[in-house]
C-alpha cells in the first residue's frame, strides 16, 4: 500500500465543473457567468465598519459560535424576516453558509447515515455529505415547476434515513418551496423522525410574487431543522466567509464545537461589519436588490430563448437552467465549451447538478453580474443562434 496516497475521500473529488469553467473563460477571455459571483454592490456600513474595526485592533479570535451582537441581530433577523422563533443561543456563526452546512452535518450525522436530497442539487452538499460517508438517496424533481410527489419521496425512506436536504431558494432551479409543498415534507419528517437541512443562502432573491418560507417557521419543523443562510450573496461579499446556522440549541452547541476544530471561527472584524448591515440597513434595500436582479433574470433569459436554448424561468436565486438541445455536443460539458467558444459566455454544464446523466441537457447561467455585463452576455449570447 502507498503511504503517500491521497485518502480514499479526496481520490474521488475533482476540481468543480463551476472552478473548471471559471478558469476556462479566464483563459478564453469571456464573460463569467458559470460562478455565482455576485459584483453587485456592498453597502457602505458593511464596508466601513469591517474597516474600523481593523484599524481598531479587532483582529483575534472570537468564540467559536461568533460574537454575540452578530449572533443577536441574527436571531432577530430570524424572527423578524424568516418566522423563525429563537435567540442568539440558536445561532452558530460560521466560515460561510458551505461552513455551517459541514459543521451542522458533521456534528449530527454518523458515516452511512442516510440523507434524501433533491436534484437537481448543489454540488457542495453532495461533496460534503460524501466527505462524512453519509449515504445519498436522490430525488429527481419534475421540471419545469420542480414538483415532487410526497408517494414518491417517501419510497427513498429507509431504516437509516436520518435527514432530508431541502434548499429554497435552490441552486440551480431557482426553485421557491411553497407552504403547501413544505407542509408535506413536515408530515414526512415527522412521521419518519428526519432532520431537515435547509439552505436558504439566496432568500432574499425571490421573484414574480413568489413568497420565502423557512421550514423552521412551521412549528412542527422547529425543533428537527437546521437553517444554514449567509451574508454571501445578500451583501455581495463571497469571499468574507460569513455565514450562519440556526437551530436547537444542543445542536448548535456541538456544530459550534466542529467549526472550532475546523477553522476555529469566522473572521473577526468581518463579523462586526455584517452586524451592522443586518442592523441598519432597511427592507428596502433587500427590495431594491431583488428587483434588480428580477430584471437582469428576465433579459437573459430572454437572450437564451432568442440563442434558441428553453430556459427554465426560476422563480428565485440568480441561477437559470437553460434546455440546449440547439447547442452542438453531445454531453453538457461540451455543450458549455461551445457556448464559450462561439459567444464567449461561461456557464456550468448540467451534469454537475445531477448524481447520473440527467443533466447532459442543460446549462446553468447566474445572472448576478452587473447590467452592463449582463447587456453583454446578452448580445453575445443571441449571435450563436
Ligand atoms: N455558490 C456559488 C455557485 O453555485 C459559488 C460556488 C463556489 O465558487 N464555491 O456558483
Amino acid at each position: 500500500m502507498d503511504n503517500l496516497r491521497l485518502s480514499r475521500f479526496a481520490g474521488t473529488l475533482s476540481q468543480s465543473y463551476i472552478r473548471y469553467m471559471t478558469r476556462e473563460c479566464e483563459k478564453a477571455g469571456g464573460i463569467n457567468l458559470s460562478q455565482g459571483v455576485c459584483d453587485l454592490h456592498t453597502p457602505e456600513t458593511v464596508v466601513e465598519t469591517a474597516k474600523t474595526a481593523i484599524d481598531a485592533g479587532f483582529n483575534t479570535y472570537t468564540r467559536c459560535s461568533g460574537i454575540q451582537e452578530l449572533r443577536e441581530a441574527i436571531a432577530k433577523k430570524a424572527g423578524t424576516f424568516n418566522n423563525i422563533d429563537c435567540n442568539a443561543d440558536n445561532v452558530v456563526v460560521t466560515a460561510g453558509a458551505t461552513g455551517a452546512f459541514y459543521a451542522a452535518a458533521m456534528a449530527l450525522l454518523d458515516p452511512e447515515d442516510e440523507v434524501i436530497v433533491f436534484e437537481p442539487y448543489y454540488g457542495y452538499h453532495v461533496n460534503m455529505l460524501n466527505a462524512l460517508g453519509v449515504k445519498m438517496k436522490f430525488y429527481r424533481l419534475h421540471p419545469s415547476e420542480w414538483s415532487f410527489s410526497i408517494a414518491e419521496l417517501e419510497k427513498l425512506v429507509t431504516p437509516r434515513t436520518r435527514g432530508i436536504l431541502i434548499n429554497t431558494p435552490g441552486n440551480p432551479s431557482g426553485k421557491v418551496f411553497s407552504l403547501a409543498e413544505l407542509k408535506e415534507l413536515a408530515g414526512l419528517a415527522n412521521s419518519r423522525n428526519l432532520i431537515v437541512f435547509t439552505d436558504e443562502i439566496y432568500e432574499y432573491f425571490v421573484y414574480s410574487g413568489k413568497k420565502h418560507i423557512s421550514p423552521a417557521s412551521l412549528p412542527e419543523l422547529k425543533d428537527r431543522t437546521v437553517t444554514v443562510s449567509g451574508y454571501s450573496k445578500t451583501f455581495s461579499i463571497t469571499g468574507w466567509r460569513i455565514g450562519y446556522c440556526i437551530c436547537p440549541e444542543a445542536w448548535a452547541e456541538a456544530a459550534s464545537c466542529v467549526g472550532d476544530i475546523v477553522y476555529v471561527c469566522a473572521p473577526s472584524p468581518l463579523q462586526l461589519g455584517v452586524a451592522s448591515g443586518i442592523k441598519l440597513l432597511e427592507p428596502e434595500y433587500y427590495g431594491e436588490l431583488c428587483n434588480s436582479l428580477q430584471h437582469r433574470r428576465d433579459k437573459l433569459c430572454s437572450a437564451l430563448e432568442h440563442a434558441g436554448m428553453l430556459p427554465y424561468i426560476p422563480d428565485g436565486a440568480y441561477y437559470v437552467l437553460a434546455a440546449t438541445s440547439s447547442i452542438p455536443g453531445e454531453k453538457s460539458p461540451e455543450k458549455a465549451m461551445y457556448v464559450l467558444e462561439k459567444a464567449g459566455v461561461a456557464s456550468v454544464p448540467g451534469c454537475a447538478f445531477y448524481h447520473d446523466k440527467d443533466g447532459d441537457n442543460l446549462l446553468r447561467f447566474c445572472f448576478a453580474r452587473n447590467d452592463e455585463i449582463i447587456a453583454e452576455a446578452c448580445k453575445r449570447l443571441v449571435s450563436i443562434r
